[in-house]
Order: C-alpha cells, then sequence, then structure tokens
C-alpha cells in the first residue's frame, strides 16, 4: 500500500467560553487541523494537530514529496524519513508526525479490519476514565464567567452532574496563587470522596510552588502538575512537598524521560499523543514508567474527535493507567466526527470498536467549521484578550486581578 495524497484542513470550531490560562487564553474556539492521508487503495487516515490557535495546512502539504509512495504499514521508516531526531533540530515536525502516525495507524487498522487499540497490544480497558478539567472562562453566550472559588465549584458540580467526573483537574498560573489555593480547596470541600489535580503550568516561583505544595498535602490530591519550571524546579519542590508531582512540560521525550529515570524529579508523567511524536512512541515511554514505577496520566493538548480517539486508544492499551485522562473536549459546543461529540458516561468514554481509530469526518461539520476558520482566523494562544500588552513570564508576578469580573470581545 502506498500513499498518494496528504490532505489538510483547518477547523475552528467553538469552545462553551474563553479558557484562560497561564500563558492566555482559547479564544472562544479551538483551532486545529484536520489530516486525511489517502493511499492507492482508497483507505483514508485521519490525522489532528493543534498549534496553538494556528493553522498547521501549509507544513502538512510540504510533507507530501516526503511522503508520496510511502508504506503507512512502515512506522518506524515513517519516524526516521521526517522527524529523525538530528534532521529535526532544523525543523521541528515531531508534532507533524504525530499526526501522520495517528492516520497511517487508521489506515492499516482500517485495511486489517480492527481497532488501532488492537495494532498497540491490545486492549485492557474499554472505556478510559477522565477528570473534569476546569478552567477559569471568560463569560460567553449561554455561560456565565468563571472566576470565584462559588462560580468554579457550581460549575464542576454541573460537569459532575453531566458527565460523571469524579477526579477534578484545575488549570491554574492564570490568578494569584492564594486565590487559586482557595478555588482549589473549594472544590476539595465540596466534593470529598472525589480526586484532585491542580496545574498552573509551571508558573509559580520555588517559594509559591513550595507554599501551595504545602498547602493542599492533607487534601485528596492525585498529583500536583508542574508548579514550577524545570527538571530541577520540580525536584526542588520534590524535596519538600508530600505531593506526588506530575509534569506534561519537562518529559515529552525519551531524553528527558531517562533524565527523569536517574534522577527522579515527576513521579507522574503525562503523556500526549502529539508532543511524543504518536501514539506508540506514547506507549514505548509508558514501558519505560512501568518498569522505572512512574505513574502515567493521558494529557490533553486540546482535541477534537480525531485527537481523543487517539488518546482513547492509548489509554485503552496501557495497564499502568491508573489516572484519569485529561481532555478539553466537554468544553466544546461541537465536534467534526460523525455521530456528534463522543459522550461521557460515568466520567469516561468508551474506546471506538469500529476498525482504524474509530472515527470518520462529517464532511458537513468540517466543511461549516473550515468556514468559520476563514471567517476568524487563528488566534494568539498565548496572548490574554482580556490583558492587552501583557504576556507571560516564568515565573510569573504578574497575575490576573481575582477580584475584578471582566468581559471580553473576540
Ligand atoms: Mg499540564
Amino acid at each position: 500500500m502506498k500513499i498518494v495524497d496528504i490532505r489538510a484542513t483547518t477547523v475552528a470550531v467553538p469552545l462553551e467560553a474563553p479558557l484562560r490560562h497561564s500563558n492566555g487564553a482559547h479564544w472562544g474556539r479551538f483551532v486545529r487541523t484536520l489530516v486525511e492521508v489517502e493511499t492507492d487503495e482508497g483507505f483514508v487516515g485521519l490525522g489532528e494537530m493543534g498549534g496553538g490557535g494556528e493553522s498547521a495546512e501549509a507544513a502538512f502539504r510540504a510533507l507530501l514529496p516526503y511522503l508520496k509512495g510511502h508504506d503507512p504499514f512502515q512506522l518506524e521508516a515513517l519516524r526516521f524519513k521526517i522527524a529523525n531526531p538530528t534532521a529535526s533540530l532544523y525543523n521541528n515536525r515531531t508534532q507533524l508526525l504525530a499526526a501522520i502516525e495517528f492516520a497511517c495507524l487508521d489506515v492499516i487498522g482500517q485495511r486489517l479490519g480492527v481497532p488501532v487499540c488492537d495494532l498497540l497490544g491490545g486492549r485492557v480497558r474499554d472505556e478510559v476514565p477522565f477528570a473534569s478539567y476546569l478552567f477559569f472562562r471568560y463569560a460567553a453566550e449561554g455561560h456565565p464567567e468563571i472566576r470565584t472559588p462559588d462560580q468554579l465549584v457550581g460549575h464542576a458540580r454541573g460537569l459532575r452532574e453531566a458527565h460523571g467526573f469524579t477526579v477534578h483537574k484545575l488549570k491554574g498560573g492564570v490568578f494569584p496563587p492564594d486565590h487559586e489555593l482557595e478555588c482549589y480547596r473549594a472544590l476539595a470541600e465540596e466534593f470529598p470522596g472525589d480526586r484532585l489535580r491542580y496545574d498552573p503550568n509551571a508558573v509559580l516561583s520555588l517559594a509559591e510552588g513550595l507554599r501551595f505544595g504545602r498547602a493542599i498535602e492533607n487534601l485528596n490530591n492525585d498529583y500536583l502538575e508542574d508548579p514550577v519550571w524545570g527538571l530541577e524546579g520540580l525536584r526542588a519542590v520534590r524535596e519538600q512537598v508530600r505531593v506526588p508531582l506530575a509534569t506534561n512540560t519537562v518529559v515529552v521525550n525519551f531524553e528527558q524521560l531517562a533524565s527523569n529515570v536517574l534522577r527522579r524529579a515527576a513521579d507522574v508523567v503525562l503523556l500526549d499523543t502529539t508532543f511524543w511524536g504518536g501514539i506508540r512512541p506514547c506507549v514505548k515511554a509508558a514501558g519505560v514508567c512501568e518498569t522505572f514505577q512512574l505513574g502515567i496520566a493521558v494529557h490533553s493538548s486540546g482535541e477534537l474527535g480525531v485527537q481523543l480517539a487517539t488518546m482513547l486508544h492509548l489509554g485503552a492499551v496501557l495497564p499502568n493507567l491508573t489516572y484519569a485522562a485529561d481532555a478539553h473536549y466537554h468544553q466544546l459546543r461541537d465536534d467534526v466526527i460523525e455521530g456528534g461529540p463522543l459522550p461521557y458516561e460515568g466520567g469516561a468514554i468508551a474506546v471506538p470498536t469500529a476498525p482504524g481509530l474509530g472515527v470518520r469526518l462529517d464532511k458537513d461539520k468540517v466543511a461549516r467549521y473550515a468556514e468559520l476558520y476563514r471567517e476568524l482566523g487563528g488566534y494568539p494562544y498565548d496572548r490574554d484578550p482580556g490583558r492587552p500588552g501583557w504576556y507571560a513570564r516564568v515565573p510569573n508576578e504578574r497575575f490576573a486581578d481575582p477580584t475584578v469580573s471582566q468581559e471580553v470581545t473576540l
């Protein structure tokens, strides 16, 4: 079988509301590039990539000369053809490779008539549990602002009732640590039997990271995720705080994983099918983590249904996945896959059973949201629409003011 064409389509899919994070915000929509890899046997495999609010169409189109004629079954060769470790110093193709790998696995699964998880060792679970992934949000049509502890708890209660979440992740790094601590404690108080995790995207100073970590030691924590920047920073927090530490920022490749094994800084590694260059490298990394008794979880860098399917197939095959996965998915108003958004039941999403990734594009939805992208364009993921001129520093000292209710026009 041979690849004959690669198509890339940028879509903008509306979020319920703008999501605030330490570097800025998702401005009320996700911009994602959908990839279709077509083969001479008529199979079309699907991939997806983010890109910080920007289109990656041109980058995928530029790969066609490299991949035309390539057999999608040859996945190891694919890695060296477009992202070998030294050539990639110049062109950073890891995330592009990931999307092409998803599509090739989708093609292989369709050709063999098996779901992708069966190509990765076979499923050990039929559904993947997810955390609620709570964001501070600006108000948007039909959705009030989320800024105060009461607003956050109300939002979490609604998500818990709608989707069954029993693990809650607070994305922080937006407001001063004391305010976010108050919010985190309010969640713990509201849901005493549930588990919690906090992730300020590494923007706390070491002193604040230590202070925050110590302050939550008595709560029902899964882990404290990237409280400060860097393996050395995490190691310094880990020495003095009795909460497991997790990272999705500084263990995102095998070199860094080796460092973390040799001198442990993070207890839990969040595997991201895009950041690591595909589903298969995540499975390999999970094996290393299993050997060295590091925890693993599934990271979300924002996803529509295609990327979500990669996370589900990954989660399905990892015996050592003892933490709920993260997903932004329930923050979306819609999806581009046939049948509409995959549903949560009891806080989990079923692993697709159809051949390949098990999801297909809804052509009408793709057309509609490609048009929305043309209308609205990209957005600066690392800027905050409510704070013109502001940009993030690490560690951050210039947090948003939690006492001020603010409206943004996008
Ligand atoms: Mg994180």
